[in-house]
């Protein structure tokens, strides 16, 4: 937007107020790099920022129970980014502050998905906020997209004053040697990183597998959302009235398809009859709420809200993402 503020001195005033910025951009985006990976939205009196970790690339063919040609079709509508590798798929992690704690929600890969992602960290602290202010981590699964952030680069706990939250169910499975002793070899990476990531925070008496009824952190709420791992858990943050924010992990994949086709599972699905009924039970509960949803792996900042489609007895959703803008007063 070209503005001649000197000009326009009552323009450039509202400008302001609206929370433009009026400067011009800083020398350095000559070099056309990506900005940091971070995004701040007020929800009532809860501050949310989003953290970028880095995209994967998902292969189509991990998409199942859907026609080829279906699938591709949906892909195509809404312009979703594929290369040879598959499709563009975002990783995200969630901090919020609800009154004085910090919150985050998932962490991101650090170095288990290679060099190009593994961001969360210098984005949390190109957010302005220091690891050692979180309070309590929230892990939605126990998959390393998801919690190998747990821990920096050399092995030490990432976030070394916070508690780290995992559902039973995830633990049992995915902690116990002998679980991953009778799964497929190739899968017994997965078993040893999430080991690996939770060690210190068990060691310094910090990691709660968390069942039914068990007490959680002030303004958090477990939604189990069983399927694409055993203990697959969705958590909703309560601010002041009715403001919340559901974060639902990986409820979602393939953004594209699986709104408009939650019957469609992904091949990584530990349960995909269980993976596709918990999707639909939620996308039905958080169109109906018209509530705040972040997923890991929604197009960045994957925050936004779910709004359903068509009067047909198969329920279908569209996404509808946030919107870049000023932060109001709460
Ligand atoms: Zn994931």
């Amino acid at each position: 937007m070209p503005t001649n503020t000197r000009r326009f001195p009552k323009l450039a005033a509202a400008l302001l107020a609206l929370g433009v910025a009026t400067n011009p951009l800083p020398a350095a985006a000559a070099d056309f790099t990506q900005v940091p990976g971070v995004y701040r939205q007020a929800i009532g009196d809860l501050q949310v920022t989003a953290l970028f970790d880095g995209v994967a690339f998902l292969p189509v063919q991990q998409l199942k129970g859907m026609p080829p040609a279906k699938t591709q079709a949906s892909l195509d509508t809404f312009h979703v980014p594929q290369t040879q590798d598959g499709v563009q798929t975002a990783v995200n992690a969630y901090l919020v502050r609800r009154g004085g704690e910090l919150l985050l929600v998932d962490t991101g890969t650090a170095d288990c998905f290679g060099p190009a992602l593994g961001q969360v960290l210098g984005n949390l602290r190109a957010a302005g906020v220091r690891p050692e202010d979180v309070r309590h981590v929230l892990l939605t699964h126990a998959h390393p997209d998801h919690l190998c952030g747990v821990l920096t680069a050399d092995g030490q706990m990432a976030y070394p004053n916070a508690t780290l939250w995992l559902s039973e169910a995830d633990a049992r499975y995915w902690l116990d040697p002998a679980t991953r002793d009778l799964a497929p070899e190739a899968m017994h990476p997965l078993f040893d990183m999430a080991r690996r990531a939770v060690a210190p925070y068990q060691a310094a008496g910090r990691f709660k597998a968390v069942g039914d009824g068990d007490a959680l952190p002030a303004g958090v709420e477990r939604v189990a959302t069983p399927g694409h791992t055993p203990g697959h858990t969705s958590w909703r943050v309560h601010g002041s009235g009715q403001a919340s924010l559901l974060v639902w992990g990986d409820v979602v994949h393939y953004h594209a398809v699986q709104l408009r086709h939650p019957e469609a599972a992904f091949e990584y699905d530990s349960d995909r009859r269980q993976a596709v009924a918990s999707r639909k039970r939620l996308l039905a509960e958080v169109a109906e709420r018209g509530e705040w949803v972040a997923g890991a792996h929604l197009p960045f900042p994957g925050m936004g809200h779910v709004v359903r489609e068509g009067r047909h007895s198969a329920a279908s959703y569209r996404w509808v993402p946030t919107e870049f803008g000023p932060i109001g007063k709460p």
